[in-house]
């Protein structure tokens, strides 16, 4: 087993990082300024965004991607390093088109749509050009079940007709968002895990509203976690991804890939907020000690490096696995991940923030916005809890096969 990056992703990472210190962090104000003043987004973007394509540093994230499509193809344990990087700063990831959840709607696309699909929304969106939301979770049922969800698409002639409500639909207040991956119901009578299908709905559909967009712990997200209705919304039938019925196996398909890259993300944050945390604790003194010679510091610096190693090292294998087995078969990995990472994000950036004094939850750094993106993606692509019970279901699975000789050592009467 070799736990060191290959030289190619070594000189990636390289680059990834230069990139991030010569043209975004030295941005990063202005990015705030922009959005404050309501310019979202902000002039530079395209202009970074051209440089990162031109740089080769694009669409990372697309271990499929296909020698006419834009981007550098990558394993997933090769993007995970790079991933990393690019969430130390909330907004970086778009500007090298690496950004949630374009990622997991590309993918989807690149997966399951039709030729003239993909000419409409996949190559605009892999080029950078348009934004994309994914459209599941609604407020009127407990949707981290998504056997609950209730919006009916409902096929009409030539066309299907959608009706329902949604919420904390990310990416919906976008001024470039265009295109919706809307979950629904087209068969309520199938068996339960058919009833569901994805339909493709452009933004400036008639009868698609975006109601509000909902602040996260009361900080707004320019891009937005909406909530937005379809009311007799009309498309073509030709919009249906995939098949009538398919919507559950196409939503577990695109959860795959978008959770590890949250999770890769996820670390990049809290690294971010270790070293800060570190410079803090070396910088201020109470009581005649430096805030890190005191006993509960050290130790909070000592555990943030433990869980960080930990967390990076099982993002890193369900990476590898993903690559060698696809996501299905890497499934508990992937919940595994899921249920810890997030943890650890707000852990890390928690501890960081009581460092910083009051200053930690001023927006004076960048520590409250990463806890509460941190807080966030404890329900994000599922709940915890959802995938800690899907853990347990597997490996009780599991050990039922194993069980020859655990149970036969168990049960081995006591020999003289
Ligand atoms: C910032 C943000 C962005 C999001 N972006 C999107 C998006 O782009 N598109 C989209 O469709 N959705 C999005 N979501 C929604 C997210 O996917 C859902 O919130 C999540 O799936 C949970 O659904 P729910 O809120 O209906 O909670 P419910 O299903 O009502 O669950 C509530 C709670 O019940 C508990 N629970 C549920 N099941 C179990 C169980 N088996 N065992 C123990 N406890 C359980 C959990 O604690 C859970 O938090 C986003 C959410 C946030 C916060």
């Amino acid at each position: 087993m070799n736990f060191s990056y290959s030289p190619k992703v070594e000189d990636l990472r390289r680059r990834v990082s230069s990139f991030m210190d010569e043209y975004i962090v030295p941005r990063h104000r202005e990015w705030l300024d922009a959005v404050h003043a309501g310019q979202f987004p902000p002039p530079f973007m395209e202009e970074l965004k051209a440089k990162a394509k031109a740089e080769g540093l694009w669409n990372l994230f697309l271990p499929h991607l296909k020698d006419d499509e834009p981007g550098t193809r990558l394993t997933n344990l090769e993007y995970a390093p790079l991933a990393e990087i690019m969430g130390r700063i909330s907004w970086a990831p778009e500007v090298f088109n690496c950004n949630a959840p374009d990622t997991g709607n590309m993918e989807l696309l690149h997966m399951f749509a039709t030729p003239a699909q993909r000419e409409q929304w996949l190559t605009p969106l892999l080029n950078g050009e348009i934004r994309s939301a994914f459209a599941m979770t609604e407020p009127d049922v407990a949707s981290s079940d998504a056997t609950n969800i209730t919006t009916s698409i409902r096929r009409d002639g030539d066309d299907y007709v959608i009706n329902g409500r949604k919420w904390f639909i990310t990416n919906a207040a976008h001024p470039n968002c265009k295109i919706f991956i809307v979950m629904g119901k087209t068969n309520p009578d199938a068996e339960s895990h058919q009833q569901q299908s994805m339909i493709l709905v452009p933004m400036h559909t008639p009868g698609v509203k975006v109601v509000r967009n909902i602040p996260v712990m009361n900080h707004v997200s320019p891009e937005g976690h909406c909530e937005v209705t379809f009311t007799d919304v009309r498309v073509p039938a030709a919009n249906l991804l995939g098949e009538e019925g398919s919507g559950f196996a196409l939503a577990q398909a695109r959860l795959g890939p978008g959770r590890i890259h949250h999770c890769m993300r996820s670390i990049g944050a809290a690294e971010l907020a270790l070293e800060l945390l570190i410079e803090r604790a070396q910088a201020r003194k109470t009581f005649g000690k430096h805030l890190h010679q005191h006993g509960t510091v050290g130790e909070w610096i000592a555990k943030s490096r433990i869980e960080i190693d930990q967390a990076r090292l099982l993002v890193l294998k369900t990476a590898w696995l993903i690559d060698e087995v696809g996501a299905k078969a890497a499934r508990k990995e992937i919940s595994m991940i899921k249920a810890i990472v997030p943890q650890l994000h707000t852990n890390v950036c928690d501890r960081a923030m009581q460092v910083f004094g009051a200053m930690g939850v001023s927006p004076d750094t960048p520590l409250a916005d990463h806890w509460t993106w941190g807080r966030a993606l404890r329900y994000a692509d599922g709940p915890d809890e959802v995938h800690l019970q899907a853990i347990a279901r597997m490996e009780i699975a599991q050990g039922k096969e194993k069980t020859g000789t655990s149970a036969t050592y168990l049960t081995a009467p006591l020999r003289d």
